[in-house]
């Protein structure tokens, strides 16, 4: 299952939570909802989509942050807590652009490096019609 597909799915299962994967009360983070729809534990999660630590990049909200590039996980982290659920450290350095879920799942759609399953388009036989 592709992660964006995970975290749609995920997140109709889990209450948004952010700071934390699963509070163990039916709520979570991106990350906990991504784990929770594959089933398996955050860190299984992390081992599943290695792309989520090996791949590194800018922050694409604009924000200031210490580091010029953090991997996809601490991206997504950042991503729910800060522009989803309006929490966080360092606010004052963020730029507070206001994301949605959707948004945010086809944002890891686009990092995801994994091929995706190639579709079978069955194209209509168009009739000619005669005037
Ligand atoms: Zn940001």
């Amino acid at each position: 299952m592709r992660a964006a597909e995970a975290l749609l799915l995920g997140s109709a299962v889990l209450r948004p939570v952010s700071g934390i994967v699963n509070n163990g009360h039916g709520g979570g983070c991106a990350l906990g909802m991504i784990a929770k729809s594959i089933g398996v534990s955050p860190r299984v999660a992390y081992k599943s989509y290695s792309w989520f630590v090996d791949k590194e990049m800018a922050l694409p909200c604009g924000c200031q942050a210490p580091r010029n590039y953090y991997n996809i996980g601490a991206i997504i982290a950042h991503l729910f807590d800060a522009h989803i659920m309006n929490k966080g450290y360092h606010m004052e350095k963020w730029t507070m652009e206001k994301w949605t879920m959707e948004k945010l799942v086809a944002w890891i759609d686009e990092q995801d490096p994994t091929p995706r399953e190639v579709e079978v388009v069955v194209e209509e036989q168009k009739e000619l019609v005669l005037a």
